[in-house]
This record gives C-alpha cells, sequence and structure tokens, in this order.
C-alpha cells in the first residue's frame, strides 16, 4: 500500500504560495538570467535559482543571497517565454526565506522591508523618515550620518515631516493585517 500523506517537496512548498507557480513551467532558457539587470550580483542567476527549486535544494536556496537581490523591475516577467512570472516567484522566495528564519548577512532587504512593514502597520502608509530611522539605526547608524545634509533640505522643503500622518481606518488595515496572517502565517 502507498503511503496516503507524503512530505511535501519544496516545489510544492513554492508551488502552493501564490506568485509560486508558476516555476513548474520553466524550460531553463535562461532569458531571465540574461534581461536581470542585478543577475551579477546574484548568487545563483535567476535561471539557477528555478532549477534548484524544482532539484528541492531547499536550504541551498532559502540561504541564499539571491533570494534578496530581485529588483521588481519586471524584465524577466515580461519576457519569459512560458509565463513564469519569476518575479513574483522570487518575492514567494522572500516570504519563504523570512517565514522560516533563514537570515542572509550580504543583505540589508529584509531590514528595509520590515521598517516598510511596521511604518504601514503603525500608520496605515509610509512615514519616511521614521522608516529611514528605523531602517539605519538596525542596520548601519553611522551610514545615516551622511544623509543627514538631504534629510536637512528635504525638511526645509516641508518633504520630509518629523511626525507621521496615519490614514483613518486604522482599524479596519489591522484587521485586513490580522486576517492574512490568519491565513498564511506571518509576521
Ligand atoms: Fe525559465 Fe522563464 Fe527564466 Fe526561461 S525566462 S529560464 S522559462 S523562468
Amino acid at each position: 500500500l502507498m503511503e496516503k500523506t507524503q512530505a511535501k517537496t519544496f516545489l510544492d512548498e513554492v508551488s502552493s504560495v501564490p506568485g509560486g507557480d508558476g516555476v513548474r513551467l520553466c524550460i531553463q532558457c535562461g532569458t531571465c538570467t540574461a534581461s536581470c539587470p542585478s543577475a551579477t550580483r546574484w548568487q545563483y542567476t535567476p535561471s539557477q535559482v528555478i532549477a534548484l527549486i524544482r532539484a528541492g535544494m531547499r536550504n541551498e536556496v532559502l540561504s541564499s543571497s539571491s533570494v534578496w537581490h530581485c529588483l521588481s523591475c519586471y524584465f524577466c516577467t515580461v519576457r519569459c517565454p512560458r509565463g513564469v512570472k519569476p518575479t513574483e516567484l522570487f518575492h514567494v522566495l522572500e516570504y519563504l526565506a523570512t517565514q522560516h528564519g533563514f537570515r542572509v548577512r550580504a543583505t540589508r532587504t529584509p531590514a528595509m522591508y520590515q521598517s516598510f512593514v511596521n511604518s504601514i502597520r503603525g500608520n496605515g502608509r509610509v512615514h519616511e523618515f521614521g522608516m529611514m530611522f528605523r531602517y539605519y539605526l538596525t542596520t548601519n547608524p553611522l551610514a545615516a550620518l551622511k544623509l543627514l545634509p538631504v534629510a536637512g533640505q528635504l525638511f526645509s522643503h516641508k518633504r520630509l515631516p518629523l511626525l507621521p500622518r496615519k490614514v483613518k481606518g486604522r482599524d479596519d488595515l489591522t484587521k485586513i493585517i490580522q486576517k492574512f496572517r490568519e491565513v498564511r502565517g506571518g509576521q
């Protein structure tokens, strides 16, 4: 008798997240890698990441810095002959890496995302000053000093409010976020 339940493969795991199902359609033509403006920085190129997913190399993929290098330029998505939507796929990998606690020292992108999400959660919209303050505080406070002249210019032109302007109906937004977390799990 065959086992009724089988362990979920990494391919299944990726495919089950909205945006990840295209991974099964890839023919490894390499168009996404050739189109990607940041591919030279990726530990594994976009098409290699897809091949690794299909080979079940979960740890290699989710611990790789490649997960965090997508710029959302959508060149690969527009050009992919199979409709894989690699941009969405790479953001699925960011989601899975975050959910399962994979941390990559080589990139500060997760810290930026976390600052962004915290700002949305608290205010209902991005408060640029608060977001960047938190980001630099958790990554490289000294680097923020170099930006002080720019910040001063923005303040003087009233383009960088010190205090956040909160949206109306933040309670509803909180409920939406809470519902999402219940359905998908999340931070
Ligand atoms: Fe696969 Fe599409 Fe990239 Fe070609 S362009 S390797 S089909 S994801």
